[in-house]
């Protein structure tokens, strides 16, 4: 069946691939439900470490937000590094930094199974007024004094080199950052997955997670899984397989297009970086590997598409891009953003189970730590991955029905904000 939301740039120029049957025995020690960044980097980490690993994804690798992304590769996390050592103290500070900052996993696991997924390097985060300007070079003042973190502020004058776009007050410039094609990335995992062990099962939709006298119990439409450990990498539908973690999380739906390959392409971007601009409810943008514009804007609280994704997002990049404006529209796509109350990941372990969900729009970079931590800590060495499982989270107020609405009012709010600021 065709997805019509993923008509994507990604899904066309995917290989194809399938993972081997999976039969016999369906008792594993680790059983991963969901076939995302998170989910296929633990299964491999998991693997790695000796473990034997089922993986189960209710559609295919990558359905998910890891297939869809902007494949923005974005250091850090949603919150500045000052934000974070202002709530959290330097220890903590220096903690999540050497994790979320310098230790850039995704490009780990690239180069070591040779992952084709178009990896270029350069992020331009780029002001949307004066005073985000300023405050972006605070941010990096402080990252270089603080913790040596090198990256280019930008003047308003100098942004030429990046983007042909007149909208912005300046920006930084972060050769740290990068983008890539997310969909080959997941598959990549996968493929390395497989090869280290771990049975991939799609098609599975797993029910809620069961306590059986011998360890744990994953019920899916066809089987019944037995292992000792489950990772729940399930991200924006966390809720269908434990109820009370969909709590924690709204999905707020985020929609691309990827215009036809544009010959001035590069005097568009000419630095090839993938930008973010400051406003609260962003625009994304970078040139495939083929030289088309993909580029994501404006965000839906409403769980249903709109009818015209082209025409929804179409406005945001004519804004920025006027000189672009009538290109023509070969792709659109939108999925589930899972965002938490405050923006950060939430990741935990309840008895032997696992979880990471919500990275809020940031976590193209972090999934794959994530998942890599949870196997460390399953192996016995938990110090990492409790930097990250300590990171507060609270749920959203409302229960069930008045969670999504409550939580659109806030955003909407803030959405305001943008378009009077
Ligand atoms: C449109 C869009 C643009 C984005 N752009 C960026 C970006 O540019 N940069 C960035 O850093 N982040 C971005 N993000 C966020 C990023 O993509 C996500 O944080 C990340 O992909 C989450 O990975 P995951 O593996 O945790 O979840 P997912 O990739 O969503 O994987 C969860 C998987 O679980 C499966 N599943 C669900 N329920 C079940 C079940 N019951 N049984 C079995 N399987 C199940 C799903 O089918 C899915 O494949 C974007 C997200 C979206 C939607």
């Amino acid at each position: 069946m065709i997805d019509p939301l993923n008509n994507s740039y990604y899904a066309a120029t995917a290989p194809a691939w399938r993972p081997q049957a999976v039969a016999g025995d369906l008792t594993c020690d680790v059983a991963v439900i969901g076939g995302g960044f998170t989910g296929l980097s633990a299964a491999l980490a998991c693997a790695e470490r000796g473990f034997s690993v089922i993986l189960i994804e209710c559609e295919h690798i990558g359905f998910g937000a890891s297939g869809r992304n902007g494949g923005q590769l974005i250091p850090g996390l949603r919150w500045s590094a000052s934000e974070l050592e202002a709530e959290f103290g330097r220890d903590r500070a220096d903690a999540l930094f050497d994790l979320c900052w310098r230790d850039n996993r995704v490009a780990a696991r690239i180069a070591k199974h040779r992952i084709d997924c178009d990896l270029k390097s350069g992020h331009l985060e780029a002001a949307w007024t004066p005073e985000d300007f300023d405050a972006m070079r605070r941010e990096a003042d402080y990252l270089a004094a603080r913790f040596g973190y090198q990256s280019d502020v930008v003047a308003k004058a100098d942004m030429a080199n990046h983007i042909a776009s007149p909208l912005y007050h300046g920006g930084i410039y972060d050769p740290q950052g990068g983008h890539f094609h997310p969909l080959n990335y997941a598959l990549g995992l996968a493929k390395a997955a497989e090869a280290a062990g771990v049975r991939i099962w799609e098609g599975q939709r797993a029910g809620q997670i069961t306590t059986t006298p011998e360890g744990l119990g994953v019920k899916t439409n066809g089987a019944q899984i037995a292992a000792r450990y489950v990772i729940n990498a399930t991200d924006s539908w966390i809720g269908d397989v434990e109820p009370d973690l969909g709590r924690y999380t709204v999905p707020i739906m985020n929609y691309n297009i990827a215009t036809a390959p544009l010959a001035n392409a590069d005097d568009l971007l000419p630095s090839d970086a993938a930008v973010a601009d400051s406003r609260f409810v962003l625009n994304y943008f970078r040139l495939s590997a083929d030289k088309r514009l993909i580029f994501g804007g404006g965000e839906r609280y409403s769980q249903t598409p709109p009818r015209d994704i082209a025409a929804f997002v179409q406005p945001f990049l004519a804004q920025v891009f006027p000189q672009v404006a009538d290109a023509p529209i070969d792709y659109v796509w939108g999925g589930a953003v899972a965002v938490t109350m405050n923006r950060l990941p939430h990741i935990g372990r309840r008895g032997n189970v696992f979880f990471a969900h919500g990275f809020s729009g940031h976590g193209a970079l972090v999934t794959t730590l994530a998942g890599e931590l949870i196997a460390e800590a399953m192996a016995g060495t938990a110090e990492r991955f409790d930097v990250l499982a300590n990171l507060p989270s609270r749920p959203f107020p409302g229960g069930k029905w008045l969670r999504q609405p409550l939580a659109t009012l806030g955003l909407l709010y803030y959405a305001m904000k943008d378009r009077l600021g």
